[in-house]
């Protein structure tokens, strides 16, 4: 049997609900299937005050072994240092978080803000709010950048607003079998099985983005959104159209940009419009690509860009009305 415990710091629980939609296995199957003992959950759970005291004191004086804790939301460290803005059992939680991390033998932050620090640690962060490990892009986070688990790992991360229930799953379910060493993560921590594809990866809308071809205004299905509506699916890490949302779509599917919540400068941008150059290209460029590559790419693309994506995909007379 693996003890995990789970607390939320700075949050809005969107990553316990994003956990509680997993769907096969659901939550029950998948603690199940690994013999998992959820010590204690703030949402699930029964237990209630000194109750929840009583196991936290147990897992701390080592009468409890916790195999893993799971962090949801940030380490709130305001007001001045002192953590009381997010008092829990008695003391404030960053407290709680750092000697429960001392013995914990895997330490997971799921979403963004546990991650990164996210929305909480956002300008001007009036909680003075701070990842795990880190803040923003930084080792700037709560733990500090030598921080190690008793099993010798970083805190895993596991980015995103929420986190996807199976990235979730699936990066929990590595660390049970054992089979997570720092080779499995990336710079920021994150499994390079779920983050080393950018959410560009299996959108309809990519050949759109090939011969540069972008939607002006929100309500169509031809053309790519990054030119103008903010996409940031060409440089945000995340499989969220491999492995898809209810199993059937993602925001670029549906017509939204991605707002690149995965990423550690979540939400420091305009999400609906692009930020462009004197040239009008925009500046911030696909993972990898230069701007010298990208400004000459662009130009051939367009002007090779195949008829049919420059006129609707279905002519409006053409079009069925599915809703009387
Ligand atoms: S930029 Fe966005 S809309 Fe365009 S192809 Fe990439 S993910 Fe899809
Ligand atoms: S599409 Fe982008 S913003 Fe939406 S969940 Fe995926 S990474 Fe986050």
């Amino acid at each position: 049997m693996k003890n995990l415990l789970w607390l939320q710091g700075g949050a809005c629980g969107g990553n316990t609900l994003s956990f509680l939609n997993a769907e096969s296995p659901d939550i029950l199957e998948f603690f199940e299937a690994y013999s998992v003992k959820l010590l204690w959950h703030p949402s699930l759970s029964l237990e209630s005050g000194n109750k929840v005291k009583e196991i936290l004191n147990e897992i701390v004086n080592g009468k409890i072994h916790l195999d893993v804790l799971v962090f949801e939301g940030t380490v709130v460290l305001g007001p001045n240092g002192t953590g009381k803005y997010n008092l829990f059992a008695g003391k404030p939680m960053k407290d709680w978080v750092r000697e429960i991390a001392n013995i914990a033998d895997y330490v997971v932050a799921v979403g963004d803000c546990a991650s990164f620090g996210g929305v909480p640690a956002s300008t001007p962060n009036p909680s003075e709010s701070v990842g795990l490990q880190f803040r923003n892009k930084e080792f700037g986070g709560f733990l500090g950048r030598e921080y190690r688990s008793r099993k010798g790992l970083p805190v895993i991360n596991v980015s995103g607003c929420p986190a996807h229930p199976e990235w979730i799953m699936t990066t929990l379910s590595m660390i049970l079998k054992g089979k997570i060493n720092e080779d499995s993560l990336d710079e920021y921590n994150r499994l390079k099985i779920i983050y080393s594809t950018t959410t560009q990866f299996g959108c309809p809308r990519n050949i759109y983005f090939s011969y540069k071809v972008g939607l002006k205004e929100f309500g169509h299905k031809e053309g790519c959104l990054y030119f103008n509506l903010g996409c940031k699916g060409s440089f945000t890490r995340s499989p969220c159209n491999l492995i898809l949302w209810n199993n059937q779509s993602s925001k670029t599917r549906v017509g939204t940009p991605c707002f690149g919540c995965t990423e550690f400068d979540f939400p420091t941008f305009n999400f609906f419009k692009t930020e462009k150059n004197k040239a009008e290209l925009p500046k911030q460029l696909p993972l990898g690509v230069s701007r010298g590559s990208y400004t000459m790419l662009s130009a051939i693309a367009r002007s090779a860009a195949p008829n049919f994506l420059l006129r609707p995909l279905v002519k409006k007379e053409e079009k069925v009305d599915w809703i009387d």
